[in-house]
């Protein structure tokens, strides 16, 4: 059974919020249990007023009372599908207005929150090259996007006069329509969802709060960056409509290749060619790091193609430290073109000297094998 709220108050369904008031204290008083004290009947009836003033002192309470009646809140009302489970009054009403809002997307405050138009996300691409990943950069940056209208200082109104409240929607940003038992909110077609209008639109900006623009920023690309990278530089993208939050800017770094040196993690590759003399005899090579500074490597006696070695602490930077990674080496014997006729006389009299088994154990091995496999065939 649905109770008649306005009833018990004693007031009509018209009843102005001072009169709910009004009657309420009169009937408050006259049943409090501290003048009744024993009396049943009178503690019944001031839970009763208490229940009624509650629901029919709160505007959006009120409203569904007079849609839903008081089954709405008592449990009797709608089934799950609806969408009120039913809740107890006796549990108070501090979960009401969230159970609304997840019915219909809320009130005023929600709504108006959900429809402002935030400013877009910006991608900007930079390319730098590998010296400046390594030593981090500053630079400047240039692009044109929607930025705020200063003429309005993005409100969107002329001479910066606060915009009024909407007549169509009363300001709450959105209209309910009812369907059956169901209230479906809309946003308002007036206002778009912001419950304000404006009564003069600036002329700059005709209202929207943003305007076509230049935008010069200082960005600031940290060391040890690697190529991929997404840097997010917040609020610095298009403004946001009338005043709304501005969106981020995304700067895409891409790293170019460098003539030397290739990424690795924090480690830099690069290939060395070294003659067949340094790499039999062994010897010293320089290599310079990024900062142009010349790190000596060893090359051991004998070394093969395709070896690595390492300079420690010569490579890239690491993000957010002051390590460095190393510079990975891997060698390359070159082989020697162009022979004059003496180096020729020179490495036919050398081959004289060659004991292959010691001199070229691999290629020793290898030609041994190829010759037991003939060897079984026949
Ligand atoms: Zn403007
Ligand atoms: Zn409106």
């Amino acid at each position: 059974m649905s109770k008649d709220y306005y009833a018990i108050l004693g007031v009509s369904k018209n009843a102005t919020q001072d009169e709910l008031k009004k009657a309420y204290r009169k009937l408050a008083v006259k049943y409090h249990p501290d003048k009744n004290q024993g009396n049943k009947e009178a503690e019944e009836k001031f839970k009763e007023i208490n229940e009624a003033y509650d629901i029919l002192k709160d505007d959006q309470k009120r409203a569904a009372y007079d849609r839903y009646g008081s089954d709405a809140f008592s449990g009797g009302g709608f089934n799950q599908q609806g969408g009120f489970g039913g809740f107890d009054f006796s549990g108070g009403f501090s979960n009401f207005s969230d159970i609304f809002e997840e019915m219909f997307g809320g009130f005023s405050g929600g709504r108006r929150q959900q429809h402002t138009q935030p400013g877009s996300d910006i991608r900007y691409d930079i390319s730098i090259t590998l010296e400046e990943a390594y030593y981090g950069k500053k630079t400047n940056i240039k692009f044109t996007t929607l930025i705020k209208c200063a003429a309005c200082n993005g409100t969107g109104s002329e001479g910066n006069k606060k915009p009024s409240q909407c007549p169509t929607c009363g300001g709450r940003g959105s209209m309910r329509y009812n369907q059956g038992f169901i209230t479906i909110e809309k946003p308002c077609p007036t206002c778009g969802g912001s419950g304000t209008v404006l009564s003069d639109p600036c002329k700059k900006c005709s209202g929207s709060g943003r305007v076509k623009g230049e935008k010069n920023l200082e960005i600031s690309i940290p060391a040890g960056i690697s190529d991929g990278s997404k840097i997010r530089i917040t609020g610095e993208g298009e403004a946001g409509f009338k005043g709304a939050a501005a969106g981020n800017l995304y700067l895409f770094v891409n790293i170019l290749p460098h003539k030397i040196f290739a990424r690795d993690g924090n480690d830099l590759r690069c290939k060395v060619p070294v003659s067949i003399v340094v790499a039999a005899l062994g010897g010293e090579i320089e290599i310079p790091d990024l900062e142009g500074n010349s790190c000596k490597l060893k090359i051991p006696q004998g070394i093969q193609s395709g070896t690595e070695l390492k300079i420690k602490g010569h490579g890239m930077s690491v993000l957010k430290s002051n390590k460095k990674g190393d510079i990975i080496v891997t060698i390359q014997v070159e082989t020697p073109t162009a022979l004059t006729k003496k180096q020729q006389d020179i490495l036919n009299e050398f081959q004289k000297e060659y004991n292959d088994k010691t001199n070229s154990p691999k290629s020793f091995e290898f030609f041994k094998k190829l010759k037991d496999l003939f060897n079984k065939k026949q």
